[in-house]
C-alpha cells in the first residue's frame, strides 16, 4: 500500500495542505501543538472513517468552519483509488473512486493502518481490558468472522447476567441458564480458537521484531492468560468441555454476584522480557518497546492475510526511545512500509536514513 497524494482542507488546524507523499518514509518536525499528529490522525480517518483520539467527528472540523475535506490517492498493488470523506455539522460522507460509501464496513481495508501512538502504552501498563481490547481489534482488522462471534458473544454475556441476577430473585428457572451456557460456550470457543491462533503468529513477529530494536537476546514473550485452565494447543472440544465444567463450578458463585465470571471476557495477556513481568517491572523505554513491537508484529500479520502491507503512522514514538532503538526500528521498517513518523527533534536519527527520506517542518498548521 501506498499514499500517493494527501490533501486536507479545514481540518483541525491545518487550514489547506497538499502532500505528494511518493517516498516510503516521511518525518513531520516541529514544536509541540503545531499540527504533526494532525495530520497523521487525517491518514489515519482516511483509512478507519475514524479518528483514534476523538469521539465525534465535528471535533476535525476547524474551528469557526462548517465542513472539513479529506482526500488521498494511493495504490494497492496495481489498484489506484481516490478516497474521499468531507465531514459537516450534518454528518459524514466517505466514497472511494467518487461512489459514496454507505457502510463503513465496506470502505474498511481500502487503506489499511497500523498507529502507534503514545496512549498504545497502555496496552502495556494498563489494565486486562486495553489488552483485550488490543486483541480484539488487531484480529477484527483480518478476520471478519471474529467481529462477529465476539458480538454475539457479548451480547449473550449481558443476557447471561440479568439471568444471574433474576435467577438470585428466584424470578427465573435455572433451566434458562443451561440453554444460555449451551451458546455461550460455543461462542467462547470460537473466540478463543481464533484468538490463539492469532497469537501463535503475533508472538513469532513480536519477538522477531523486538530482538531487531533491541538487539538483545532477552525475549518478549506474550502468553494468553485465560480466566479458565485452558492451553493454546486445545482443540474447539477440548475447550468446550474446560468451559462447561468451569461453568458447573462457579455457578453458585456467579448466581450470587450477578456476573459471568469466566470466558474470553475475563482474559487477559501477559508481557514478558527475558522472564521479567513488563507490566509490574518493566521500564518505560521497555514498556513502549514491547508495546510497539506486537503494534508492528501486526504490519506483517496484515501482510500475510491480505498480501499488503499496511502504512505505518508513528506518532510520537521516538522522543522515549534510545538513539540505537531509534535506529533500529527505522532500519527494520525501512523500503518496505510506508511510514510517516511525527518528532519534535531528528537528533538521533541516522543521517543516511534522513538523506533517503522526506522531511517536513510543521509550523502553526502550515
Ligand atoms: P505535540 O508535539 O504536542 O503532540 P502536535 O504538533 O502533534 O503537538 P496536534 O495534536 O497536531 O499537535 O495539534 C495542533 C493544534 O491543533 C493544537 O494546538 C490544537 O489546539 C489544534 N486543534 C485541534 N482541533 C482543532 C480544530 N478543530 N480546529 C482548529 N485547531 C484545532
Ligand atoms: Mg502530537
Amino acid at each position: 500500500m501506498r499514499v500517493h497524494s494527501l490533501h486536507l482542507k479545514q481540518y483541525r488546524n491545518i487550514n489547506e495542505l497538499t502532500l505528494q507523499c511518493q517516498e516510503t518514509l516521511h518525518f513531520f518536525v516541529g514544536a509541540n501543538a503545531q499540527g504533526k499528529t494532525n495530520i497523521l490522525e487525517s491518514l489515519y480517518v482516511l483509512g478507519m472513517g475514524k479518528s483514534h483520539r476523538s469521539r465525534t467527528h465535528k471535533e476535525l472540523i476547524q474551528f469557526g468552519k462548517e465542513s472539513a475535506q479529506l482526500q488521498a490517492q494511493v495504490v494497492k498493488g496495481t489498484q489506484k483509488m481516490k478516497l474521499s470523506i468531507t465531514l459537516t455539522e450534518k454528518g459524514k460522507k466517505v466514497s472511494r473512486n467518487g461512489i459514496e460509501q454507505t457502510k463503513l464496513s465496506h470502505y474498511i481495508g481500502s487503506l489499511p493502518i497500523v498507529l502507534f501512538a503514545p496512549e498504545d502504552l497502555s496496552i502495556v501498563k494498563g489494565s486486562p481490558q486495553v489488552r483485550r481490547r488490543f486483541l480484539d481489534m488487531e484480529i477484527g482488522q483480518v478476520s471478519p468472522a471474529y467481529i462477529h462471534y465476539l458480538t454475539q458473544y457479548n451480547k449473550l454475556v449481558s443476557q447471561r447476567n440479568s439471568l444471574l441476577k433474576q435467577l438470585a430473585q428466584k424470578k427465573s428457572h435455572p433451566s434458562l441458564l443451561t440453554v444460555i451456557n449451551e451458546q455461550l460456550i460455543s461462542l467462547a470457543c470460537e473466540i478463543w480458537f481464533r484468538r490463539f491462533r492469532f497469537l501463535i503468529s503475533l508472538q513469532k513477529w513480536a519477538q522477531e521484531i523486538h530482538q531487531a530494536i533491541t538487539q538483545q537476546t532477552d525475549e518478549l514473550v506474550v502468553k494468553y492468560v485465560p480466566s479458565v485452565k485452558l492451553s493454546v494447543e486445545m482443540k474447539k472440544e477440548e475447550l468446550a468441555q474446560v468451559m462447561e465444567a468451569e461453568l458447573a463450578k462457579v455457578m453458585d458463585k456467579e448466581i450470587q454476584r450477578g456476573t459471568t465470571l469466566v470466558g474470553p471476557h475475563r482474559d487477559d495477556l501477559n508481557l514478558t522480557v527475558g522472564g521479567i513481568d513488563l507490566h509490574t517491572f518493566g521500564s518505560q523505554g521497555q514498556q513502549r518497546t514491547a508495546a510497539l513491537s506486537l503494534k508492528l508484529a501486526e504490519i506483517e500479520l496484515i501482510y500475510h492475510e491480505t498480501g499488503y502491507y499496511p502504512i505505518l503512522l508513528l506518532d510520537d514514538v521516538l522522543s522515549e526511545l534510545d538513539d540505537q532503538r531509534k535506529t533500529h526500528l527505522l532500519e527494520s521498517i525501512k523500503g518496505r512500509v510506508q511510514t510517516f513518523v511525527t518528532t519534535t527533534s531528528l537528533d538521533g536519527i541516522d543521517p543516511v536514513l534522513l538523506q533517503q527520506s522526506k522531511v517536513y517542518q510543521v509550523k502553526q498548521g502550515i
